[in-house]
């Protein structure tokens, strides 16, 4: 297995450094939720959710839910991407999972979840005006907003709310949060995303999934995902790529008001 040594040392091969954020109304700010549906968050909810209690996905939950409602008590504008699959379109190399319809494909928590704190929930968010949400049925959100007409709608929201941060939270960081992460920042870089500056990525609001070494040896066609080395290489990588990385966010009205 993956000992704590070995993920200090990969750690210490690969540093991300990491900053801390001040949101204010000064810059136009939007937040972007990926994925925490129950499908990936909700114990027993599906073939991709944990199979008991997991701290990295409850702090994920617990910080982004927080966040999130500060943004819509803020009216500043929020973006949520629901994993949504239609049950005959298969997502290789996953197994069937986010069908839509189904509470897999809701934001948390799960109607038969047992009773659960406000620092769970989220499907609120479904009746904010400050939130558009989107179901996509693919890995990466950016091609995940495009429609028929070729239309984005994610970049839509960037432009018509006039965003030059966008701050990133949500699960798989090294998977659905990277890949949106990668493809943002090229559209950024080709001019497609003005007046978009940063993206932003909340390494404690992000979370990603765990299949110890061990679990993976014993498992036929099961491949190896040790959650804190993988959580680790998702930032990474999303760094190498443009994002910044921070690991505490604050709030204040405006610049001068800043504790
Ligand atoms: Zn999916």
């Amino acid at each position: 297995m993956v000992t704590s040594g070995t993920i200090d040392l990969l750690k210490e091969e690969l540093p991300v450094e990491q900053e801390s954020l001040v949101v204010n109304g000064d810059v136009k700010t939007g937040l972007v939720l990926v994925d925490i549906v129950n499908g990936f968050c909700t114990v027993g909810a599906g073939n991709l959710a944990p199979t008991q209690p997991n701290n990295q996905i409850s702090e994920m939950v617990a910080e982004s839910v927080r966040v999130a409602r500060i943004f819509c008590e803020k009216k500043w504008p929020v973006f949520a991407f629901i994993d949504s699959h239609h049950p005959d379109v298969p997502e290789p190399p996953y197994p069937p999972h986010c069908i839509a319809g189904t509470q897999e494909a809701e934001l948390v928590p799960g109607r038969y979840s047992t009773p659960v704190s406000r620092m769970g929930e989220l499907q609120w968010l479904e009746n904010e005006p400050c939130a558009t949400i989107r179901r996509k049925g693919c890995i990466d959100g950016f091609i995940g907003s495009v429609e028929k007409d070729g239309s984005n709608v994610f970049m839509d929201w960037v432009k018509t709310n006039q965003i030059k941060v966008i701050l990133v939270v949500g699960i798989c960081t090294d998977i659905c949060v990277l890949d949106f992460a990668c493809s943002a920042l090229s559209a950024r870089n080709r001019g497609f995303l003005a007046p978009l500056e940063d993206l932003v990525i909340y390494s404690r609001a992000c979370a990603t999934y765990d299949v110890p070494v061990h679990v993976a040896r014993a498992v036929k066609n099961v491949i190896a995902h040790p959650q804190d080395l993988m959580h680790h290489i998702g930032l990474y990588v999303a760094k190498g790529r443009g994002a910044k990385v921070i690991s505490e966010v604050s709030f204040c009205p405006q610049q001068d008001q800043c504790a």
